[in-house]
């Protein structure tokens, strides 16, 4: 019997690399399994159901190693307790990030959880590029991962520096709000930062009546209206690809098959679909909306990944997506892999310049000033 190509199939399919990936590991006295039934051919052998074999172990030729095979979900929880790390998941993560994570949330909830934390060394923060960068300047004192360095919100990228210095010489009264979905080298230059979430808020807490907002022209237009205020969208046509998938089309036609479904739309989306609404709001906004709710099934026009969250809070509601399709690639881009080997390998540690730094820090604290 060639028991090596057994035991090699086996070891693939469990995907055990290394005796660090084995857990409950105890030595089994099993005299008629000798070393050199195995030489030196493979590291662990497929026995029987759970039972490895190491052949690597000298002095223990005679021995079996009865052990378990890690699953990556029990790894990542071994090297968050040895490391003392946390993992921060923005609601448009995958499924089995959110699973694993210590704090579900939109940007603002998840600054705020970072800034609150106490006992992390190491804070994985499972999201895009200007959401690690905020946690890096908020908690300098801490090492902040992105499992995925290509992680990069392309509406972050739309607005520079240079444009917002152009912006300022045609309007030098209006105060710069920016929306946190922006680099860190351009949140240096804003007076204040805002959410989806208390963007209105902070716009009406400016004193004047003309303000430069950027980078996402839906979001300007929300503030417009909800403030009365003269909004300058810079730059002038930034948007999210995302959310502007999303339809008023889509939604007319899901209304024939859930006619008494509540029309959730995230305030990215187009001014079409902002106008169709029956609630309009952040990830964290819906999230609670929909709790409180009376009604039993909603349409949802947000990133899809908010969708296992509102039904895992809400196992007696239906949550549809008002377009399937609409899925964020950068935020895809973690994975449970990524995050594993991000946090085995501490990369990538984002860090911001401290003059960079201090000036963002002080936008984003002016932020959660407002109560
Ligand atoms: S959903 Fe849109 S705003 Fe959010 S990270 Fe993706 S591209 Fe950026």
């Amino acid at each position: 019997m060639n028991r090596n190509l057994v035991c090699r199939c086996e070891l693939r399919r469990l995907d055990a690399t290394s005796q660090d990936d084995l857990v409950d590991m105890t030595f089994v006295d099993l005299a008629q399994w000798t070393a050199s039934a195995f030489e030196n051919k493979a590291r662990l052998c497929f026995l029987g159901k759970g039972i490895y074999l190491s052949v690597r172990l000298e002095g223990f030729t005679n021995y079996v190693l009865k052990a378990k095979v890690m699953t990556l979900v029990e790894k990542i929880d071994r090297l968050k307790r040895d490391k003392k790390a946390i993992i921060l998941a923005h609601n448009y993560q995958r499924p089995e990030i959110q699973d694993i994570a210590d704090y579900v949330g939109d940007s603002i909830g998840l600054s705020r959880r970072a800034m609150e934390e106490k006992e992390a060394k190491i804070i994985v923060f499972s999201a895009v590029d200007f959401m690690a960068e905020s946690a890096a300047i908020l908690n300098p004192d801490k090492k902040v991962l992105l499992p995925t360095l290509g992680a990069r919100c392309p509406m972050a990228q739309m607005l520079t520096v240079e444009q917002i210095k152009r912006w300022k010489v045609l309007y030098p009264l209006a105060p710069v709000v920016l929306y946190v979905n922006t680099l860190a080298s351009v949140k240096a230059y804003c007076d204040v930062c805002c959410t989806s979430a208390n963007a209105v808020k902070v716009v009406n807490s400016v004193n004047a009546e003309t303000v430069l907002f950027g980078p996402d022209h839906n979001l300007a237009e929300y503030v417009r209206r909800k403030t009365g205020k003269t909004i300058i969208p810079i730059p002038e046509r930034g948007f999210c690809p995302t959310h502007m998938l999303f339809q008023p089309e889509d939604v007319h036609v899901l209304k024939l098959k859930y006619p008494d479904a509540i029309v959730m739309v995230h305030p990215e989306c187009t001014v079409e679909m902002q106008d169709i609404a029956d609630f309009i709001g952040s990830t964290s906004q819906m999230c609670r909306h929909a709790k409180k709710s009376n009604a039993e099934t909603f349409i949802v026009a947000t990133e899809e990944g908010i969708i296992h969250r509102l039904k895992k809070e809400n196992p007696g509601k239906q949550f549809v997506s008002a377009y399937e399709d609409a899925v964020c690639p950068n935020m895809k881009l973690n994975t449970l892999e990524r995050l594993y080997t991000s946090l085995k390998e501490e990369k990538y540690v984002i860090t911001v310049p401290e003059p960079v730094a201090k000036k963002a820090r002080k936008a984003l604290e002016k932020m959660f000033e407002l109560k």
